[in-house]
């Protein structure tokens, strides 16, 4: 199959029988799991559960010894680098804080897997960038550097440095487990309008509530199940 075929017919993110080790020990033990374009879905589970390690998994930053892991139609073990990430794009639970990088320099790093290597920003490349910062609210932020932001305000630069990826796929690992309730819904209302956008999300939380609240799915994960 070409990869237009592969891009336009597959599921944004499709995992199965994933078996995944770590430090010597058995993490995942055939896990599955299937997102589709337009489709917010929530991973929820215990503590130690595996779910962060599934959606490392689902990014191609970990790799599985057994299964398959497929982000529109192609194999993610066969991509890295700046392949990978017009993917998918990852938002971490405890995002790094460069000292003295400004939210307008995060996202255009954000952006750099769209330039060729040594590439220079274009018109449409700058649109993007301005683009992602208003969607998720934090234009006004602009200058102003990362530690000085609040954590809601920081997850929401997270989210814009996914957006100007220009990704389909956007995996997000407890965005808002150190936010307090008004950031969480913010953070929670951002990523459902992003699915109705037309993109595939993947949110893994910890509360259920929350979860069951904003997804159209909501996947439970049990000892690496
Ligand atoms: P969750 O996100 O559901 O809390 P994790 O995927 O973080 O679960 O972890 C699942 C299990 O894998 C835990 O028992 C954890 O200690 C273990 N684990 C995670 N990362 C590593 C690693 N790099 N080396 C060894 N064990 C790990
Ligand atoms: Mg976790």
């Amino acid at each position: 199959m070409s990869v237009e075929a592969a891009t336009t017919s597959a599921p944004a993110l499709e995992v199965r029988d994933v078996h995944v080790r770590l430090g010597g020990a058995e993490i995942l033990h055939g896990a599955n799991l299937r997102v589709e374009r337009g489709e917010l879905v929530a991973l929820v589970g215990p503590n130690g559960a595996g779910k962060s390690t599934l959606a490392r998994t689902a990014a191609g930053i970990v790799r599985p010894w057994r299964g398959d892991v497929r982000c529109m139609g192609q194999d993610v073990r066969r991509l890295r680098g700046r392949r990978l990430a017009r993917l998918r794009a990852f938002v971490p639970q405890r995002p790094a804080v460069p000292d003295g990088m400004t939210v307008l320099e995060a996202v255009r790093i954000g952006r750099s897997s769209h330039l060729m290597p040594l590439g220079r920003f274009t018109r449409s490349d700058r649109e993007a960038i301005a683009a992602a910062m208003e969607r998720a609210g934090v234009t006004q932020f602009a200058q102003r550097q990362l530690n000085t932001l609040s954590g809601g305000e920081l997850q929401r630069v997270q989210i814009a440095i996914a957006l100007a990826q220009a990704a389909p796929l956007l995996l997000a690992d407890e965005p808002t487990s150190a936010l307090d309730l008004g950031a969480t819904v913010d953070v929670a209302r951002l990523l459902r309008g992003l699915a109705n956008d037309g993109l595939a999300v993947l949110l893994v939380a910890h509360d259920l509530a929350l979860a069951a609240a904003i997804a159209d799915r909501v996947v439970v994960m049990s000892d690496g199940r």
